[in-house]
């Protein structure tokens, strides 16, 4: 059984290829972060190494193992830890690390069938990685596979993807994330229904929020200081830009998070404005959204969220992250008491 809420077709396609033994070498899963990539790739870590009927059977204990990340032939390899973060290498998964990887897979597997490599954020990788990697995509040992893990296709050199079978997973409908979540999770069914919503195609978010209580507070707290940008000043908008610059250092994916829930926010406030509020994602903020739409036109909303898809964008690619989010930060239309503030007297 493969545990994934939802992705149906890319589970059935991986599913056949497992049957067959036709499985490829190199596998690129791509998709928005907690969609599911990184529970894929450990199904099909499993899958290879399973010793049951039905592959993965989850209880073999090569799947348990797996699962509990203690197999000596299922590595992950994450972006480089503890580097400086003025440092451009912050980014990086580095050369030292492909090649780590390299010399591993050279070795037979040591206590399953197949060595399963997942690199996670490959689109991380330096060019130097990335060219070191591709002698592996190529020919690949026997017994290896390399799954490799990453938002957007097109952060990866070409010359990567080309030797990959891409595998894309697509946000996962609101009622397949509720129905796990009541069903397999013990969720009561209103808050199954408001974590979906909240998710946005994105199982993995829902799951964490579902298991703890810090996930929604955090959105509250992130979300609280997004409302109240449209009534601040250059100067308090600075700082937020300061802070976030900072933190994109050290904890890239919490910005990515924070990035989110602004499209989010200004996304709804165009579903607002354009006459379509039961599609907002924050509807229980529907007055706060409907009171700011109502101060701004259409043109300034999709401005804004057009602003919001560039330093998104920029700090992907990581074109100077603090600039990115100082010219957001500035861009943003004024609302709210700034507004009153700076009309007229009188
Ligand atoms: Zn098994």
């Amino acid at each position: 059984m493969w545990k994934i809420i939802g992705h149906e077709r890319v589970v059935e396609a991986l599913r056949r290829s497992v049957e067959q033994g036709r499985v490829s070498h190199a596998n690129l899963f791509t998709g928005p972060p907690m969609i599911g990539k990184a529970t894929l790739a450990m199904n099909l870590a499993q899958a290879l190494n399973c010793l049951g009927e039905e592959r993965p059977c989850g209880e073999c204990v090569q799947c348990r193992r797996i699962r509990e990340s203690k197999h000596a032939d299922v590595q992950v390899i994450r972006l480089g830890p503890g580097l400086d973060e003025d440092d451009d290498s912050h980014k990086a998964i580095l050369t030292e690390q492909i090649e780590g990887l390299q010399q591993a897979a050279a070795l037979q597997p040591f206590e399953g069938r197949a060595k399963v490599f997942i690199i996670e954020a490959a689109e991380l990788m330096s060019a130097a990685a990335a060219n070191r990697l591709l002698k592996t995509l190529e020919e690949p040992p026997a017994t290896v596979y390399m799954v490799l893990l990453a938002d957007d296709q097109r952060r990866l050199l070409p010359t990567v993807t080309s030797r990959c079978r891409v595998y894309e997973l697509r946000p996962v409908p609101l009622e397949t994330i509720e129905t796990a979540l009541t069903r397999d999770h013990a969720v009561d069914a209103p808050e199954a229904r408001r974590l979906a919503r909240l998710a946005e195609g994105r199982p993995g978010w829902a799951l964490a929020a579902a298991r703890d209580a810090a996930v929604l507070e955090d959105r509250e707290e992130d979300l609280n200081e997004i409302v109240e940008l449209v009534s601040q000043s250059d100067h308090q908008r600075l700082a937020v830009a300061a802070r976030m610059a900072n933190r994109f250092g050290r904890r890239r994916a919490e910005v990515g998070q924070w990035l989110g829930l602004l499209l989010q926010w200004w996304r709804d406030l165009l579903l607002v404005k354009g006459g379509r509020p039961e599609m907002a994602v924050n509807a229980d903020r529907l007055e706060t959204l409907e009171e700011t739409a109502a101060e701004l036109s259409l043109q300034a909303i999709a401005d804004a969220l057009r602003r919001v898809e560039e330093a998104a964008d920029h700090l992907e690619r990581n074109v100077n992250p603090r600039l990115a989010l100082e010219v957001l930060m500035l861009h943003l239309p004024v609302a709210g008491q700034r507004q009153a503030a700076l009309a007229p007297a009188g």
